[in-house]
């Protein structure tokens, strides 16, 4: 079974149900079964082999659905690409990435004209219309820009076939997912077809999703989260997806009103958001089942700030892209603990260990390390960094981590930035915790910084909801919760944290910052 095959027995089983909601509209599981067919075949129209590599630079539009979807039925590889990388960024990922065909928002449309000049090896060019004067502006291209680009209509509109799938291989690289990386350039994880059903599969058991859930995709679609929890596990279960084109609070609100929405999915500081949000209705929630949070950590006051003001109950779990991503959650229908991260999911192990690879005690802090179905086959193109991510078969997640005696793993943080303040160790999450806990602070962000004489201090940045707040306040609160060496020294208040597009607090690039 594959995630192609498996939305095809949907349409099969329920044509009529909708499998996504956009813009006020939906679209039934046998329209999209179609769409994609057409999309498949026109795709191979435009001389698209099995194996061949499509840029997918989108949004969360049912564009997104129907190219990943058309991709995976011939056999081609997509690599999702975030659409507002800069130009250097989609370059690197372009070129590195061997890609052929490329799949884009209109709002791309100046990048493609450079593209047709500067990427030779792309063919072809889909550009997917969003907005309403991209016909005018398609019109105005140069000849020699138009012979690489089509219009997504267009090209749907002159597919000549409808395609069955091509037989895929359960290892065959399904997409591509290029990953941050620590340092450096980024990385593309190769993710087979078994990876991405695997891990929709289980993540959908895990989380008992149905046919009868209306699952809410606000996280970006090309970041393997909303990729696996919110497009492929609810297409798999023939659930409907409610379609956000972007995170909004007040748009989440009246979407998951107007459709009774079941599950939410997002990453901490969606959830700080949506409780911060001074318009919102503390019932809009009340139709949700469950809440995901994942992506980073959740600090626990969030957690019970969030469930006592909508009443709803927030399961955390732990993924990454090389991992399809999910490895870990907490229970919805059993005990979940605050702060943790669940225990494995079913054909997942997770193993903390020390710097030899062997097992560390419960309650000790380790590197997190896992094995199953779902870990990438590795690294496209870099055998090297392959071979020092999976060891015997372990995918090294560079996550700390330790285990209590119920099986039940707690982040503590990223290895690489752990602070050692005189000796000492101090994980940032563990300050922030503390920060997150005062009534007056938003959001917050502890970063190490060079020091001349204990080798690194504690700073933090922290955003304000009380702007009456001192430095020296919060020092004082801080000193009551935990060690002195753990009390940041240097407290900057600033208007917002830096995130990337998944929402997720960028230390490095407060550490960047605080450098220059
Ligand atoms: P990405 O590959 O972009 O999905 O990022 C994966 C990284 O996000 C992991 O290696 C963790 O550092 C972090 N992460 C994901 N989920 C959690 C979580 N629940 N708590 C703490 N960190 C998390």
């Amino acid at each position: 079974m594959n995630l192609v095959e498996k939305v095809r027995q949907q349409a099969f089983e329920q044509p009529e149900k909708t499998a996504y909601h956009f813009l006020g509209k939906g679209t039934s599981y046998g329209e999209l079964e179609q769409t994609i067919s057409r999309f498949a075949g026109a795709l191979k129209d435009l001389g698209v082999q099995k194996g061949d590599h499509i840029g997918l630079l989108l949004g969360n539009t049912p564009h997104f659905i129907i190219s990943l979807y058309a991709s995976m039925r011939i056999g081609a590889v997509a690599i999702p690409i975030n659409p507002i990388y800069t130009a250097d960024e989609i370059s690197y990922i372009i070129k590195n990435g061997d890609v052929k065909v490329v799949i884009a928002l209109d709002m791309l449309l100046p990048l493609v004209e450079a593209g047709v000049q500067g990427f030779p090896q792309v063919t072809n060019y889909i550009v997917c219309e969003t907005t309403p004067d991209i016909g005018e502006k398609y019109a105005a291209l140069s000849d020699t820009v138009k012979v690489k680009t089509k219009l997504f209509t267009q090209v749907l509109a002159g597919a000549t076939r409808s395609v069955d799938p091509v037989e895929v291989a359960p290892d065959d690289t399904a997409i591509i997912l290029y990953t941050s990386g620590t340092t450096g350039h980024p990385k593309g994880a190769m993710l087979t077809h078994n990876n991405l059903y695997s891990n929709a599969r289980d993540i959908g058991d895990y989380l008992k999703m149905t046919h009868e859930d209306r699952v809410i995709a606000t996280l970006p679609v090309f970041h393997v989260f909303a990729l696996t929890v919110v497009v492929n596990a609810p297409l798999t279960r023939g659930a409907t997806i409610l379609l956000a084109p972007r995170f909004s609070p007040g748009e989440i609100f009246e979407l998951a009103v107007t459709h009774k929405a079941t599950v939410f999915a997002g990453v901490p500081t969606m959830f700080n958001f949506l409780y911060q949000f001074e318009g919102g209705d503390v019932s809009a929630l009340s139709t949700l089942r469950v809440a995901i949070s994942g992506g980073s950590s959740l600090p626990v006051s969030l957690l019970h700030n969030f469930e006592n003001k909508f009443n709803v109950r927030i399961s955390e779990g732990y993924g990454l892209s090389e991992a399809s991503p999910v490895t870990c959650f907490n229970p919805i229908d059993r005990d979940r603990k605050p702060g943790s991260i669940g225990q494995a999911i079913i054909n997942v192990e997770n193993k903390v260990v020390d710097e030899t690879g062997q097992e560390v005690a419960i309650g000790e802090v380790g590197e997190l390390i896992v094995r199953g179905p779902n870990v990438m086959k590795g690294y496209y193109k870099m055998p090297e960094e392959t071979a020092v991510t999976i060891r015997d078969g372990w995918l090294y997640t560079g996550d700390l981590a330790r285990k209590d005696e119920e099986d039940y793993f707690f982040i503590v943080d990223r290895k690489k930035d752990l602070i050692i303040v005189g000796g000492f160790n101090v994980y940032p999450r563990e300050v922030e915790e503390v920060l997150y806990s005062h009534s007056g602070i938003v959001e917050a962000a502890v970063v190490g910084f060079p020091d001349p004489n204990f080798g690194e201090a504690v700073h933090a940045y922290v955003v304000l909801k009380d702007p009456s707040l001192t430095v020296e306040n919060i020092q004082e609160y801080c000193a009551q919760h935990i060690v002195k060496y753990k009390v940041p020294t240097v407290i900057e208040i600033i208007d917002e944290l830096p995130k990337n597009t998944t929402g997720k607090i960028l230390r490095r690039s407060l550490k960047e910052a605080m450098k220059a």
